[in-house]
């Protein structure tokens, strides 16, 4: 069972911020900074790597717009978008949702950071995904 098919059904209560036929976006229960919404399609797909294209452009698109309706109405100075494809990539809920985040400043809740790795040699790591 699929507990975003359930809220998507309201046989579960969830605080809906926008709903049309193909897409459901619902304030996260976890707050990570205020107005914290998550954008589902109504379809149950596992995640963007097996979700169709019109799916895909559905949901961005509908991210889209309502991370612009976020920032205009909370005031947030920015938005983050984020898709966690996989447990590795820290997805918990196997239904495919886009993270919408207002983000407040430097001292709101959540940081992403972009830690310097080892360095890479490009043209190595472009032979692997193109060669
Ligand atoms: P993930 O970790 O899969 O990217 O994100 C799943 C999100 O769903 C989490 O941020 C979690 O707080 C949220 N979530 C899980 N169960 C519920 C629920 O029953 N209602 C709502 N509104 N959010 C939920
Ligand atoms: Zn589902």
């Amino acid at each position: 069972m699929c507990i975003f098919c359930d809220i998507i059904d309201h046989k579960i209560p969830s605080s809906v911020v926008y709903e049309d036929d193909e897409v459901l976006a619902i304030l996260d229960i976890s707050q990570v900074t205020r107005g914290h919404t998550i954008v589902m399609p109504k379809v149950h797909t596992p995640n963007v790597l097996e979700a169709d294209d019109e799916t895909v452009r559905t949901v961005f698109s509908a991210a889209a717009r309502i991370a612009a309706l976020l920032k205009e109405k909370t005031g947030a100075s920015g938005v983050n978008l984020l898709n966690n494809c996989g447990e590795s990539a820290g997805q918990t809920v196997d239904h495919l949702h886009v993270h919408v985040i207002p983000r407040y400043g430097e001292n709101d809740a959540i940081q992403i950071a972009f830690n310097p790795s080892e360095p890479q040699d490009l043209a190595e790591v472009l032979q692997t995904i193109k060669g």
